[in-house]
């Protein structure tokens, strides 16, 4: 049987969203008519979402369940979803239904106008504290100026994509997964629809800021040299004022005038000096830590259990 929708989201601890998830998605994508899956990726769950999953696979065949050995983070999750989906079409979402289920109806009339990217916009958040607010704004309007890819602003994960693209970010193996700078990496037709994010239905956010400051490394190492560039203008800059500072320690040393020579001076500039430095070194670290776990060439993610893994049409 062939299949229009898969569905993908990512489950980390959400006990009490399964069965509301389960019901929106299952509600909205019988009123298309058309056949779907929902893939429940368990990314190693403690508090028996794994067994709430288990019990809707049973009740329905058409949810599809994929548990982690552990827990490796949400766009990992997701890549394991995408990797298991047979459908002409997935729709990556949120678990916690702060993507409303409903908007999917929305998503595919714009994939059935041709689009092969149809991303969802967050025009309102609701039930975000403004810390995480003024990041996520913060976030995305910083990965926008320094990245290549133009990567559209509010987008998160919510998102439709075609076969074709599916397809592609499959073959893109790589470890430190920034999945919306990929998706605006590859190209094809993309739109974006608004929509009005909602608060949690249950539960708290699994997304702490150490997780945040994390896609945000990932995002930015994954699509821009540009840290790596800043010690080539550090190193310019200071080269420079270093040549203007000559003639003017020679002027003051012939006019007699020591006072430039006090330790305050130098120390500030060894202590600058040495940061920048520093923070030199621990850029290369990340890209270096990066290439190092490519190289070492481990799987994505491990599966304690998933579907037969069918070959979908290229
Ligand atoms: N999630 C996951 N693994 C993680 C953290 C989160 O699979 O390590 C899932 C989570 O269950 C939810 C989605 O990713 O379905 C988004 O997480 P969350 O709602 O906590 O993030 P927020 O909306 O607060 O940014
Ligand atoms: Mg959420």
């Amino acid at each position: 049987m062939t299949i229009t929708y898969s569905i993908i989201a990512p489950i980390f601890n959400e006990f009490d969203n399964l069965p509301e998830l389960y019901r929106r998605v299952r509600d909205v994508m019988d009123s298309t008519a058309e056949p779907w899956e929902l893939i429940l990726v368990d990314d190693g769950s403690t508090d028996h979402s794994t067994d709430r999953i288990h019990e809707l696979a049973e009740k329905d065949d058409r949810v599809r369940p994929i548990v982690f050995a552990r827990n490796f983070g949400h766009q990992i999750a997701v890549t394991a979803g995408l990797d298991y989906a047979r459908g002409d079409a997935a729709v990556i979402i949120d678990a916690d239904l702060q993507d409303p289920p409903e908007v999917i109806l929305e998503l595919a009339k714009k994939w059935k106008e041709g689009y092969e990217v149809v991303y969802a916009v967050r025009a309102e958040r609701e039930g975000e504290s403004w810390f995480k607010l003024f990041t996520a704004s913060l976030f995305y309007r910083l990965i926008y100026r320094i990245t290549d890819v133009k990567i559209p602003l509010d987008t998160g994960d919510f998102r439709l994509i075609d076969r074709k693209v599916i397809n592609v970010m499959n073959s893109m193996r790589e470890k430190h997964r920034f999945l919306r700078g990929m998706g605006a990496w590859v190209g094809f037709k993309q739109i974006g629809v608004p929509y009005k994010r909602e608060a949690r239905f249950s539960g708290v956010t699994k997304y702490p800021f150490s997780k945040m400051l994390k896609l945000a490394l990932n995002a930015i190492t994954g699509f821009s040299y540009f840290p790596l560039q800043l010690a080539t203008y550090f190193g310019f800059i200071s080269a420079g004022i270093s040549i203007l500072c000559i003639p003017l320690v020679i002027i003051e040393r012939l006019t007699g005038n020591q006072a430039f020579y006090g330790q305050a001076t130098t120390l500030i500039a060894v202590l600058f000096l040495g940061g920048v430095q520093l923070i030199s070194l621990g850029v290369l670290g990340e890209y270096l830590g990066r290439i190092y776990d490519e190289v070492k060439g481990r799987p994505l993610y491990i599966v304690r259990e998933a579907p037969q893994k069918e070959k979908v049409q290229e």
